[in-house]
């Protein structure tokens, strides 16, 4: 019998536990002579009773296993350690709050047997969401689309099932400033896309803050593609020659005509302008840079202070 592990990250996600693994419980249930299944949870450095929720439901489920981060690591490279640890033949990564419906498992896992290897949930309509923020998130994904190689698809997060070698695809990246959708780009194999409603979440509240959202936004860009390094350069290129052709203008206009030292109002413009616009090159460049440096310190990507199946 093939084995599906249902995959799921959670950091202070105590509320729902329960909920979560009887919803799936009860989904899978008519498949369950089909299938085994593992449910494997990731404690990110929850601070509340998350993971002796997941320990009480182990002492009468042993399919439910669990790997404990030594911290709070981030979503990102919580699931790698999910990736890691997971045995199953396929992997389905859901959020722990409900908000990634159960029901879904079931279409995956016939498009799995399709023959897809990486069957991937996108969303019909985020309840509850504002008109910016939808703006915002399909303009950004528009613009990944040009800049990238390997674009990232709008409304597709990290609710997928994963075919195995898809599994050891993504182990392979060991980068420590994780942007996983970009990662699922990367890899390849065949995709196959599966339509769902978000829920609500079921309690608790979103990890979510503004802050947290920009900086996937930049990441996801500047772990994706090296585009913004480009543009600078070929804006370099363009103002050098805007500024050869002035400087040959004022330097015949100065040995035939003289100079009655004028011009403050363009010279504090044009000092202002490219000012700016090599404090904004030399910070993009720095966000590459602080990519490297990070990834140069060869770290492992997270610690964990236990995983299930070794202390038993
Ligand atoms: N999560 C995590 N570590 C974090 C933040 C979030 O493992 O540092 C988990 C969280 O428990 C949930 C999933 O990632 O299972 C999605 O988080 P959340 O619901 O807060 O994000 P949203 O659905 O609002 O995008
Ligand atoms: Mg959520």
């Amino acid at each position: 019998m093939k084995l599906v592990t249902i995959c799921t990250p959670m950091y202070n996600e105590g509320e729902n536990i329960e909920k979560f693994y009887k919803e799936i419980t009860k989904v899978i249930a008519p498949i369950i002579d089909k299938y085994k299944f593992e449910f494997l949870f990731i404690n990110d450095g929850s601070l509340d009773d998350s993971l002796e929720k997941v320990k009480e439901i182990r002492q009468y489920d042993k399919r439910v296993k669990y790997v404990d981060l030594s911290r709070n690591f981030g979503k990102e490279v919580a699931m790698a350690a999910g990736f890691d640890y997971a045995l199953g033949d396929a992997v389905i990564t859901m959020d722990s709050d409900l908000q990634h419906p159960p029901k879904i498992i079931l279409e995956m896992i016939k498009e799995w047997e399709n023959g897809y290897q990486d069957v991937y949930g996108k969303r019909r309509e985020r309840p509850g969401e504002s008109k910016f923020k939808k703006k915002s998130s399909s303009m950004y994904y528009e613009m990944l689309k040009k800049f990238s190689k390997t674009p990232v698809l709008p409304g597709v997060g990290d609710f997928r099932l994963l075919d195995r070698v898809c599994i050891e695809g993504i182990k392979k990246l060991r980068e420590s400033q994780r942007y996983t959708k970009g990662l699922y780009m990367w890899i390849g194999y065949s995709k196959k896309e599966v339509l769902f409603d978000a829920e609500e979440r079921y309690a608790g509240e979103t990890k979510w803050k503004l802050s947290s959202l920009i900086n996937l936004a930049i990441d996801g860009i500047t772990s994706n593609t090296v585009f913004p390094l480009r543009v600078a350069s070929i804006v370099g290129a363009i103002i050098s020659i805007i500024a050869f052709i002035y400087m040959v203008y004022i330097l015949v206009s100065t040995l035939f005509l003289g100079n009655d030292v004028s011009g403050y109002p363009s010279t504090i413009i044009i000092m202002l302008f490219l000012g700016g616009l090599q404090i904004l090159f030399l910070g993009i460049i720095g966000e590459y840079v602080g990519k490297i440096f990070v990834e140069t310190k060869n770290r492992p990507i997270y610690l964990i202070k236990e995983y299930s199946d070794e202390i038993e």
